[in-house]
């Protein structure tokens, strides 16, 4: 059974604030796609990396090189679709190159659990959710959308109440939901899939691979079987400057 490794490189980072793509943005002293292909090199279950790369940058030796596309599962589409044909139960991880301190223990492990399960159609990793997380209106969907929860009413109801007024300055939202923690799993990646089901799962409408914020979802979408396996919070996704200067400091303290 094979293995291949796709590496999406291509978003452009604009909430990181960064000049050039993300994808090149240096974390102690290494670009953050460097980190992911030297992680995928470290595994050595894994015989082929695709990378798709943002317009104007080279693919990193060892490693196939695709223009990105519009958005993420584009992306890993073109990756999938430029690493040749292959077996059905060929095994595919797909990893951000955005998460460049994920670890070889733990796409051992996800490739691992796909290896040891046959029933198993994906295996993501996630860690639990330490935050409560709620479900929220805008303001004035929330006005609108009176008695949508049992305690939320009318905006009439809830000024006779007191509360404060949803289109009120400063005011996000207005909770509708509050979800049970327990059940709950913030998805990383690696995530690794049966070849099969992936090539199916990704040949949707682009408008279905732009909805997609992971290709665990295109799976789920046909019924497949994702199962996860858990992760840390190390493995964070740098987003923002402040996700950066936390990796930074876990680079310079591991
Ligand atoms: O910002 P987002 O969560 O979509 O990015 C996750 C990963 O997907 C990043 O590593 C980014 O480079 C990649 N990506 C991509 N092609 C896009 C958008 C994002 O390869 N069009």
């Amino acid at each position: 059974m094979a293995s291949l490794a796709l590496i999406v490189a291509a978003g452009r980072g604009e909430r990181l604030g960064s000049e050039g793509p993300k994808a090149l943005v240096e974390l102690g002293g290494r670009s953050l796609l460097r980190w992911s292909v030297d992680l995928m090199l470290a595994v050595e279950e894994i015989d082929r990396i695709v990378v798709a790369l943002p317009p104007g940058v080279s693919a990193p030796a060892g490693t196939t090189g695709v223009q990105g596309g519009a958005a993420r599962s584009e992306s890993v589409a073109r990756a999938l679709q430029a690493s040749g044909p292959g077996d059905p139960g060929d095994l595919v991880v797909v990893h951000d190159a955005a998460r460049p301190l994920a670890s070889a223990e733990l796409v051992r492990a996800a490739l691992g659990a796909l290896a040891r399960n046959s029933d198993l159609d994906a295996a993501i990793t996630a860690a639990p959710v330490t935050d409560t997380i709620k479900r929220a209106e805008p303001p004035a969907g929330a006005a609108r959308a009176g008695g949508a929860h049992p305690q939320a009413g009318s905006e009439a109801d809830q000024q006779a109440r007191g509360e404060a007024d949803p289109q009120a300055p400063g005011v996000a939202g207005v909770v509708v939901e509050t979800l049970d923690r327990s059940a709950l799993w913030a998805v990383q990646t690696p995530q690794v899939f049966r070849r099969g089901i992936l090539e199916r799962a990704l040949d949707v409408p682009g408008e279905v691979l732009a909805q997609a914020t992971d290709d665990a979802w295109l799976v789920e979408r046909l019924g497949g079987r994702v199962a996860i396996v858990p992760a840390g919070g190390e493995n964070l996704k740098i987003t923002t400057p402040l996700d950066l200067s936390l990796a930074e400091l876990l680079v310079a303290s591991a």
